[in-house]
């Protein structure tokens, strides 16, 4: 299991994270475009209050705008000289005798002003306070928006696809990469705060004197263009952050899944190692992203201070700025180059999660293309529809040949199944047998409809079972598999999660059919929580829950898929022949398909199918095959 940890490591993000095909998609786009597709997703999900939210952040710019042209008249009123026609004299000059005219005392002037300049200020961040709480409920309806979408390509993509998917991915996808997503849609709004922020300083800056402010944003521009590369680097290093973190969270799912065999082999110790080396990846990657951020950040502010000092030169030896001017020019230029360092900053840490978008559009275009096919999809689980849908004489799998798809590169496909030819009686038991990869299971996964043959077809009494019909056919059957997983709610919850319209007396008679009666001697009975943290359950157990709630669909198939290879014998034999009773009883209502080793299983089933390398090799009754010195 770590070995295939390992063995990842070094390809590409996607590619590395699961075993399915390529995806052309996953460079697509710089960072610019993948920034301006999020925005308009974010924006799409619901434009108005989107809208609403960068109108906010105007709205609380330009509150930042007045506030700092109050300055002019604090300034004035302070007794600050402003002489001839600059815009700053103009605006002080203009603010006195708003003051005079309206009859303020000059005394009152310094309190009025002030007061003016402090409401202005509580304004702001009324509004900055509203702004970013916008900006949070805009990120999180959007986040929302993404998951969901994003949950739904995955649980509606094909079987088929879905279990070529390495452990951990589609987790990673749905918590870390979707979580990396919501961080950009912040930062990406708080740099539309930030923008906007800035043009404002810039006009106020370019009023008070053009030459100077179009010095500073030449300056400005010259270090954004050289910092270009380093964009390049953090978006690439953010990359690599995320393609171990993906490394993490796969291999943690694989190594939990497998701890059993970790200590039965007395492996913890190489086990922790290889989970150190991985996480080891992850701090190597992260701190090679903040390095680069740190880096770009000191540069930027370094040549931001170079720039201000070289404007300050220009301004007081060559322009010949006047003092007052001068002033405010610098309030605002010590304001603004702090807002551009951030302004950088953030667009920096947009670039180290952005990657992430492009995955989940990744891993999302590859569900879509791996989506049930069109008819599956628009036939729905339509109840009357699927209860037309009987079994009155048989399944039939005529010339069936499957491959699983394993990369879009193969061209010959790798047939697992080769020309089955194999009916399943209704009101019969039939049985496929064979050795441990000799596609009994795939069988089964065609039979209850999640896997579609490659070639050949089902008939269903006669008629072809074709996409349409599957998604109604699934409806009709039960299936248990050996891996029972419980969900984490009573057991009447799980037994009704597959038919919630059970009544009280339904349950009971599926759960004793199942030789699960045990549930009632359990301290909360019925209300017992089942699965991870919940009441400890032998897999036995499982199996007998889970075998109840396949009977209690009524179901008109019944797959047993090595079902009752956790119990022991006794209760085994209890089981089958009951289940025995009620196929020989309800007239044809129920037929199985058992897929087992154990002879003590088979030789309940009418007809049993000897299976060999994806072919039938012998097919009869029990005593025809005569398996009778099977283990
Ligand atoms: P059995 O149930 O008889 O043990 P399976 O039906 O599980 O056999 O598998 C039959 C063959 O199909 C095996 O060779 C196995 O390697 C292959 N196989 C099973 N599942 C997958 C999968 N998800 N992707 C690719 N190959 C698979």
């Amino acid at each position: 299991m770590p070995s295939s940890v390992s063995s990842n490591s070094g390809s590409g993000p996607v590619r590395s994270a699961g075993e399915g095909p390529p995806l052309e998609s996953a460079d697509a786009g710089s960072t610019w475009e993948t920034a301006w597709g999020l925005v308009r997703f974010a924006a799409g999900v619901d434009p108005r209050a989107f809208a609403a939210t960068v109108a906010m952040a105007l709205a609380s710019s330009l509150t930042e705008g007045v506030g700092l042209a109050l300055l002019l008249p604090l300034l004035a009123v302070a007794g600050m000289n402003f002489t001839g026609s600059t815009a700053a004299g103009r605006l002080g000059a203009a603010s006195q005798r708003v003051l005079a005219d309206a009859g303020v005392p000059h005394w009152l002037w310094l309190p009025v002003v002030l007061g003016v300049f402090l409401a202005t200020g509580a304004l702001r961040s009324l509004l900055r306070r509203t702004q970013s709480m916008m900006a949070y409920a805009t990120m999180t309806r959007a986040e929302l928006a993404l998951s969901r979408r994003v949950y739904e390509r995955v649980v509606k993509a094909q079987w088929g696809f879905l279990v070529r998917q390495r452990a951990g991915r589609l987790t990673h996808l749905l918590t870390e990469e979707l979580r990396r997503v919501a961080e950009a849609i912040s930062l990406l709004l708080s740099l539309v705060n930030l923008g906007c922020l800035t043009l404002l300083y810039l006009a106020v800056a370019l009023k008070l004197s053009a030459p100077m402010t179009l010095l500073v944003l030449v300056l400005g521009g010259a270090l954004m263009l050289l910092q270009r590369g380093s964009l390049e680097r953090t978006r690439r290093s953010g990359e690599k952050l995320y393609e171990s973190v993906g490394e993490v969270y796969a291999a943690t799912e694989e190594h939990l899944l497998n701890l059993k065999s970790v200590k039965t082999y007395n492996n913890e110790d190489r086990d922790v190692q290889l989970f150190g080396a991985l996480c080891d990846d992850v701090a190597r990657h992260a701190a090679g992203a903040a390095s680069h951020q740190a880096t770009s950040d000191s540069w930027f502010e370094v040549g931001s201070l170079a720039a201000l000092g070289a404007v300050i030169f220009l301004a007081l030896r060559v322009l010949h700025v006047q003092a007052a001017t001068m002033l405010l020019l610098l309030a605002i230029f010590t304001r603004l180059m702090p807002q551009l360092a951030s302004l950088q900053s953030q667009v920096q840490q947009v670039a180290s999660v952005l990657p992430s978008y492009d995955h989940v559009l990744a891993i999302e275009a590859e569900c879509a293309a791996n989506t049930e096919p069109e008819a599956i999809e628009s036939s729905g689980g339509d109840s009357a529809a699927a209860a037309a849908l009987g079994l009155e004489r048989e399944l039939r799998l005529e010339d069936v040949w499957f491959a699983y798809q394993s990369s879009q590169r193969d061209r010959e496909p790798n047939f697992v199944l080769r020309g089955i030819d194999l009916t399943i009686a209704a009101g019969r038991i039939t049985a496929v047998v064979g050795p441990s990869g000799a596609g009994k299971s795939t069988i089964a996964d065609l039979a209850n409809g999640l896997l579609l043959p490659t070639r050949g077809r089902l008939l269903l009494d006669g008629r072809a079972l074709d996409p349409a019909a599957m998604r109604q056919w699934r409806s009709r059957v039960g299936y248990v598999g050996q891996d029972t997983v419980l969900f984490h709610q009573s057991v009447r919850d799980n037994l009704l999660w597959a038919r919630p319209e059970a009544t009280g007396e339904e349950l009971r008679e599926a759960l004793l059919l199942a030789a699960a009666g045990f549930v009632y001697d359990l301290p909360g009975g019925l209300e017992s929580i089942a699965g991870d943290r919940g009441i400890l359950l032998s897999s036995g157990q499982r199996q007998r829950i889970s075998l109840a709630r396949a009977l209690l669909r009524k179901p008109a198939l019944l797959i047993l898929d090595e079902a009752t290879n956790a119990l022991d014998v006794e209760n085994e034999a209890r089981i089958l022949d009951a289940i025995r009773d009620v196929v020989r009883g309800q007239h044809g209502a129920l037929t199985v398909l058992m897929i087992a080793h154990r002879a003590s299983a088979i030789r309940r089933a009418d007809c049993i199918f000897e299976l060999e390398q994806g072919r039938v090799v012998r097919a009869g009754a029990w005593e025809e095959l005569n398996l009778g010195t099977r283990p």
